[in-house]
């Protein structure tokens, strides 16, 4: 069985494919819009209006799977911090004000927006979580069926470790004491709120 992953995100997809190819035997292959020789177009851009983390996985596999006709999956994460009342949220891909940093590539001024909000904030206040949900859609049927998997941490005050991606290099696993940019691609997906959401996935598949 071959499942279209509806991301542009090759971090994501890496970590996606890795995370269920470890699971047992019979897990299915995935494959990213790429690699599946889908072209990007406009109407992707406006796939994630929506105020959940659920919808807008919904929106992307329905959009996806109704196009592909394949069994389609979506991943849609961000960043819940406490000290900013769960924001970013749904929108944390959008974070950083455009503008804001010139010179600054998306996660790095994505980062540096997150740091300066919290500049002063003690250890104590920082906490945070990363949330995923995947959403497998099916075009035969027409269901939908949703997987959430959330880690938590805290935002440190700089930037540690060059592994992962997005904002894990200020990202801290209190149980480890590692940035997830310090911790090893197996390590990440052990912990992560990937890894949970994609285990249940490959769970339910199983069934
Ligand atoms: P999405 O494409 O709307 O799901 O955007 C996800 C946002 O959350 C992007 O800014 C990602 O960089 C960030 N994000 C999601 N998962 C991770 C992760 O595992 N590590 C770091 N950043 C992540």
């Amino acid at each position: 069985m071959k499942l279209l992953l509806a991301t542009r995100s090759s971090h994501k997809a890496g970590e996606a494919a890795r995370i269920l190819a470890d699971e047992a035997e019979g897990a299915p292959a995935v494959l990213a819009l790429d690699e599946a020789g889908i072209p990007r177009s406009e109407a992707e851009d406006g796939l994630e209006p929506h105020e959940s983390f659920e919808e807008n996985a919904a929106s992307k596999a329905r959009y996806f799977g109704r196009l592909s006709g394949q069994p389609t999956v979506a991943d849609d994460s961000g960043l819940e911090v406490d000290a900013l009342g769960g924001r970013p949220g749904v929108r944390t891909k959008r974070f950083a004000p455009p503008g804001r940093y010139p010179g600054l590539a998306r996660d790095e001024a994505n980062n540096q927006h997150l740091l300066d909000l919290l500049d002063g904030l003690p250890p104590g206040r920082r906490g945070a979580r990363y949330v995923c949900v995947a959403c497998l859609f099916d075009p035969t049927s027409g269901d939908t069926v949703h997987f959430r998997g959330e880690a938590p941490g805290r935002i440190l005050t700089r930037r540690r470790g060059s592994g992962g991606f997005g904002y894990d290099p200020i990202f801290l696993d209190e149980e480890t004491g590692l940035s997830y940019a310090e911790l090893s691609a197996d390590e990440k997906n052990e912990r992560s709120h990937r890894g949970k959401a994609f285990r249940a996935l490959a769970a339910f598949l199983r069934e």
